[in-house]
């Protein structure tokens, strides 16, 4: 009997519920910085941060799609920024760009909602299954592994319907990767306009959001490709690009 076969008897079913059902897997990952209810002004918090997230002009806020998870700011002020965990870690996908500014600006309820409209309007026909193509603008490598690790045994996405394509005319989802350098922006939008109709952009992972550490020369995929699914995270999770795609088809909300 070969090692495969004894390893599956012995583990047993390995793949995750989720998000069906709770995973403890999931709540322990690391989502983005957020800001502790309470903190007061404090216009040095924005020394804090090599990425340029922390905002500090007036109230203290956290763009958490310029965050890259570096800690720096949890460990200097616990008493002022934490990490989003439990079910928030993994479901950092926000619809709108400026729903990742926490705390959330007033204005920032009308824009989901009238993204989340919007996209519902254009994916009704996406129920089922969806196939998804990947695009790499410019990434540093670390969110290709964690999309890789969707298809292994622990996520196994094709049981909610999710497949990879190698072809953007079979493609529903565009998932792009990396700060969007110049050189990957015409091949990005070439396999934009490739893609049949109706078609989704998710941008994943702090780089593609926003440019990251790279963001006072690169600006994330948006200029190159319009984005509807904004997933932070340096890289983010393999649960959360999956609740990002979840979201994007409409199967969650
Ligand atoms: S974790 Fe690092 S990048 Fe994120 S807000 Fe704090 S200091 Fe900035």
């Amino acid at each position: 009997m070969s090692i495969w076969v004894l390893r599956g008897l012995r583990d047993g079913v390995v793949t995750t519920r989720w998000p069906r059902r709770p995973d403890e897997y999931a709540g322990s990952w690391r989502g983005p910085v957020t800001v502790q209810p309470g903190t007061a002004a404090w216009p040095d918090a924005a020394a804090l941060c090599p990425a340029g997230a922390i905002e500090a002009s007036g109230q203290v806020r956290v763009d958490q799609g310029k965050c890259i998870l570096c800690g720096r700011c949890v460990t200097a002020r616990p008493d002022v920024f934490a990490w989003s965990a439990g079910a928030t870690g993994p479901r950092a996908a926000a619809l709108a760009r400026q729903a990742l500014v926490v705390p959330a600006a007033p204005e920032t309820d009308e824009a989901i909602a009238a993204a989340r409209t919007a996209l519902a309007g254009r994916t009704a026909a996406l129920r089922r299954s969806i196939h998804v193509r990947h695009v790499d603008a410019g990434s540093d490598g670390s969110e290709e592994w964690e999309i890789q690790a969707l298809l292994g045994p622990v996520y196994d996405i094709g049981r909610l319907g999710v497949f990879l394509t190698a072809s953007p005319r079979h493609a529903d989802v565009l998932l792009v990767t990396g700060a969007g350098t110049p050189g990957m922006a015409g091949p990005l939008r070439e396999t934009y306009e490739g893609m049949p109709d109706p078609k989704v952009v998710i941008a994943v992972g702090t780089d593609a959001v926003s440019g990251g550490l790279l963001g006072d020369r690169l600006t994330g995929v948006a200029g190159a490709v319009p984005v509807d699914v904004w997933l932070p995270g340096s890289p983010p999770s393999p649960f959360g690009i999956l609740n990002a795609l979840l979201i994007a088809v409409g199967k969650l909300s």
